[in-house]
């Protein structure tokens, strides 16, 4: 599958609800439902396992990313993800990178790839 990365650098292609909805896999959006459930202390229900990646405009995403003010950002901007905006790392980013690293870790990459200093 193409590797498909977030505005906040979290690689939706490895996500479980994103696969279940390319399978479009029942039994697995039950799994995930049950397991999110447990450790994220809220009640999904399979029908919430439905997303086809951040970068997809409108609906179509998992409820979290409708109100996500990256993803917000990032579209109003018209960046690709947030290494390709002139304000990484901004605050919202930044906290965000606190609790996800390996996401940090990618958009840090995609900046030296692309040769762009990064502000820290
Ligand atoms: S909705 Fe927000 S937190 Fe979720 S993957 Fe997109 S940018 Fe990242
Ligand atoms: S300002 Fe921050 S959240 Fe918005 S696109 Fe730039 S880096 Fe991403």
């Amino acid at each position: 599958m193409e590797k498909i990365v977030a505005y906040c650098g979290i690689t939706c292609s490895d996500c479980p609800t994103f696969i279940a909805t390319k399978m479009n896999d029942n039994a697995e959006r039950k799994r995930v439902a049950e397991l999110w459930t447990k450790q994220y202390g809220h009640p999904f229900k399979p029908e919430d396992i439905n997303c086809n990646g951040c970068l997809t405009k409108g609906t179509g995403v998992f409820n979290y990313a409708t109100i996500c003010e990256i993803r917000k950002c990032g579209q109003e901007r018209n960046v690709k993800n947030c290494a390709y905006c002139d304000d990484y790392k901004c605050e919202k980013i930044s906290k965000l990178h606190e609790q996800a690293p390996k996401a940090k870790e990618t958009l840090d990459q995609t900046r030296r790839n692309i040769g762009r200093e990064t502000k820290h």
